[in-house]
């Protein structure tokens, strides 16, 4: 498994056209290659190739249980890895149409092609089609269905760019794609549709970058709940542990400001919100570090494109423990507390 990591830039045209050769030849091969998408890195293989698909399993430390998700060089290829159930062809039509490429991902039967690798055994499959332009390259050019979880070690914070994923992988994987910062930030939403008797159901099995005021023009949508253990994983959502996304620093989530009470010598860093006063956490505390999701204002695109990012680096500085505010669970905000509740230690 040991590689000497490369990094292929995609600056100009002439580098582009290098790296996605470069991909493509190691997808061909049978290979694993680290590729952007809009959301975030991805550890990409030929979905059609059980034993490519298995390199991935290997250099994440991924356990088998935990299905992959297969991305579409185009939309019409849904149909060659997928059966869409005559009841939701229509919703599944708007919503292709709509937001694909993008990131919304969409649990659906799979067809046998699939192997049984990339789906963890399950009879559905997770897919869709990804916005990055050199990503998309990358899959056109391959022209098959590509296997790409987070380029990350199993249960660590997902990268947002090449530099996380050297960070990551180094010594893992033989090539990088670096196309730049993930213009999203947070995993694609995922979905699973039931009919339902007036309007579809969207059942949101992993909350994302695409929001339910996006979604509720085509259906009703409708948000599992947190499973707090593995032993009661839903089969919907095997991956979804409720240990992920982990700092190797604690990180603690702490929803109400007045319950933190600081031990004396402890350097805390905060992850704020917006690092405004109102919110009752920045004054609590002589913080070691600070950080702020989106200064100010308290963007929710701008809070979820610097999430990892902003995880990452407080990781990086050796403090004792990260506590983190919550942020409103509207919009992108239900996917960041997500992310923060499983990576909080309790
Ligand atoms: P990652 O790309 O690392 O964010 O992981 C993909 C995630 O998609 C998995 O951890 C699962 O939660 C989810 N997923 C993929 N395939 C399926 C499936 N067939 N059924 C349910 N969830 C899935
Ligand atoms: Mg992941």
């Amino acid at each position: 498994m040991a590689h000497v990591t490369e990094i292929a830039r995609t600056d100009s045209e002439a580098e582009t056209k290098e790296a996605v050769a470069r991909a493509v030849a190691l997808l061909e091969a049978g290979g694993i290659v680290a590729v952007p998408t809009e959301t975030v890195y991805g550890l990409a293989a030929d979905a059609m190739n059980p034993e490519a698909v298995a390199r991935i399993f290997e250099a994440k430390d991924r356990p088998l249980f935990d299905p992959l998700i297969v991305h579409l060089p185009r939309k019409y290829l849904l149909h060659e890895v997928a059966e869409v159930p005559e009841d939701i062809a229509k919703v599944v039509a708007q919503l292709t149409e709509t937001f694909w490429p993008g990131p919304l991902t969409l649990l659906l039967p799979k067809k046998p092609c699939i192997p049984d690798i990339v789906t963890a055994g399950l009879p559905t499959v997770a897919v869709r089609v990804g916005a990055h332009p050199v990503f998309g390259r990358i899959a056109k050019a391959f022209g098959r269905p590509i296997a790409a979880p987070s380029a990350n070690l199993f249960g660590r914070i997902s990268p947002t760019s090449a530099a996380a994923v050297f960070q990551e992988l180094e010594g893992r994987v033989p090539l990088i794609i670096d196309g730049g910062a993930c213009s999203r930030g947070l995993e694609s939403t995922i979905i699973r549709i039931e009919p339902g008797e007036k309007k579809p159901i969207f059942h949101v099995v992993r909350a994302g970058p695409l929001s339910d005021d996006e979604l509720k023009n085509f259906g009703k949508v409708r948000y599992q709940k947190h499973n707090d253990s593995v032993e009661n994983q839903s089969p919907e959502a095997p991956g979804l542990l409720a240990s992920h996304y982990a700092p190797r620093t604690p990180l603690r989530l702490i929803e109400e400001p007045g319950s933190f009470r600081p031990e004396p010598g402890k350097r805390y860093g905060l992850l704020s919100y917006r690092g405004s006063p109102e919110d009752g956490f920045i004054g609590r505390n002589d913080w070691a570090e600070v950080r702020i999701l989106s200064p100010g204002s308290g963007k929710m695109p701008e809070a979820g494109v610097r999430f990892f990012f902003i995880l990452r680096e407080l990781d990086a500085l050796g403090l004792d423990e990260i506590i983190a505010e919550p942020v409103p669970e509207r919009a992108m905000g239900r996917a960041i507390m997500d992310r923060l509740r499983r990576a909080s230690v309790g």
